[in-house]
């Protein structure tokens, strides 16, 4: 059997076990200096157990994400009418906004079983095999950062997912055979951060995709409530707005942001989250209006200064701000484009007019070219 995974039966129990070894198996040196920053999307050490508590177990409560979730209803009840296993399902979106719960909540809605791996998790082909050989008859099984599964292993999953067949080899050497074992109808879920970096053959085998979405500040006030009501933290709808509005539009900053200002709370305001309180405890936490860190800020700053505010490569602003490319690609960008402090060109970033505004610096007439 493999090392790597867990079988966790989805009902009657809310909680999915995140396998131990996982958080550690699946962040690289880079994500786990940026899992340090307060708002950071990525998961950070800590946060596993905190956000067990807090996950959703139910469609219905997930908050948000309503063209994904309207897609899955359907998909999940028209599987349920014919006994069948769902279609593999592709999740994709930038991180912390949901992938991993909808995986669990898609299990819990169909009653079925869930095991959890990752790509960087999943080493050898024994592994794959036994999970593979193991899976129950509909059971779902969630594979994180896809994108990162090793080609070999790629591979050997599309006869699975196309035909629940796989083919494994028997012997070595002049002597070895290959036989075809059949699998259980199961549901695959993969989740990633990078479809694009998913192969044709691979996309091709999901019959759900799902693009999750940042959430809007109202959004992210509603999962504040709620996550301070599972936590037993008294908080009025304008603190809730307050810590929502400087979360970068995902919910695991935002439930991050909440466990610190509750803490910032029960020291020096009697428990009670208002705005005030709100405000001052993330402006002790050095988090701005619009949830930027210094991290942020140097990254702008440094496209500014240094080039004349872009275009810059990607490699180039990497180098300057001493992070990992992917770090840079994955985890901070997303946010500053899709809020129109930064953008993506053929030729490099280029900081727009917004985060010359933000960092109280004028904006010289010729960078407006790009
Ligand atoms: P991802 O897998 O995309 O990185 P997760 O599913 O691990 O993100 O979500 C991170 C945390 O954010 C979860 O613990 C959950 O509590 C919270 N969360 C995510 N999406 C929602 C949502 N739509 N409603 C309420 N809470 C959410």
């Amino acid at each position: 059997m493999a090392c790597c995974f867990e079988v966790v039966f989805a009902l009657p129990s809310p909680l999915v076990e995140i396998p131990k070894n996982m958080a550690k198996v699946g962040l690289d040196r880079a994500k786990s200096a940026e899992a340090e920053r307060l708002v950071s999307a990525g998961r950070a050490d800590d946060d596993d157990a905190f956000e067990l508590k807090l996950r959703p177990t139910r469609l219905a409560e997930f908050i948000g994400q309503e063209k994904a979730k309207e897609q899955l209803a359907i998909a999940l009840e028209a599987a349920k009418n014919r006994g069948e296993a769902l279609d593999h399902v592709l999740l994709f979106g930038p991180p912390g906004l949901g992938k991993t719960t909808l995986a669990t909540i898609i299990a819990n809605e169909l009653g079925v079983g869930f095991q959890q791996t990752s790509g960087p998790a999943l080493q050898i082909q024994g592994d794959l095999t036994a999970i593979l050989t193991n899976l129950r008859e509909r059971q779902v099984l969630f594979l994180d950062e896809i994108h990162r599964l090793q080609h070999v292993l790629e591979e050997k999953l599309y006869t699975a997912l196309e035909d629940y067949k796989l083919d494994i080899m028997i012997g070595t050497g002049p002597s070895a055979r290959t036989h075809v074992m059949e699998i259980k109808p199961f549901t695959f879920v993969g989740a990633t951060t990078r479809p694009g970096m998913l192969s044709s053959p691979l996309r091709g085998r999901f019959g759900i995709l799902l693009r999750l979405e940042f959430y809007t500040d109202d959004e992210l006030r509603f999962v504040v409530e709620r996550s301070a009501e599972v936590m037993g933290v008294p908080i009025d709808r304008d603190g809730a707005a307050e810590i929502a509005m400087r979360s970068r539009g995902t919910p695991r900053i935002a439930n991050r942001l909440l466990r610190r200002v509750r803490d910032y709370a029960q020291v020096r305001a009697q428990g009670v989250i208002d705005r005030p309180t709100a405000q001052a405890a993330l402006a002790m936490l050095e988090v701005d209006a619009h949830g930027f860190d210094e991290l942020d800020r140097r990254l702008l700053r440094t496209i500014i200064e240094k080039y004349d505010g872009g275009p810059v490569g990607l490699n180039t602003l990497a180098a300057a701000l001493a992070e990992e490319q992917d770090a840079l690609e994955e985890v901070y960008e997303p946010f500053l484009i899709q809020i129109g402090f930064l953008d993506r060109t053929p030729r490099g970033r280029v900081a727009t007019r917004l985060a010359y505004e933000h960092l109280g610096i004028e904006m010289p007439r010729r960078t407006s070219l790009f």
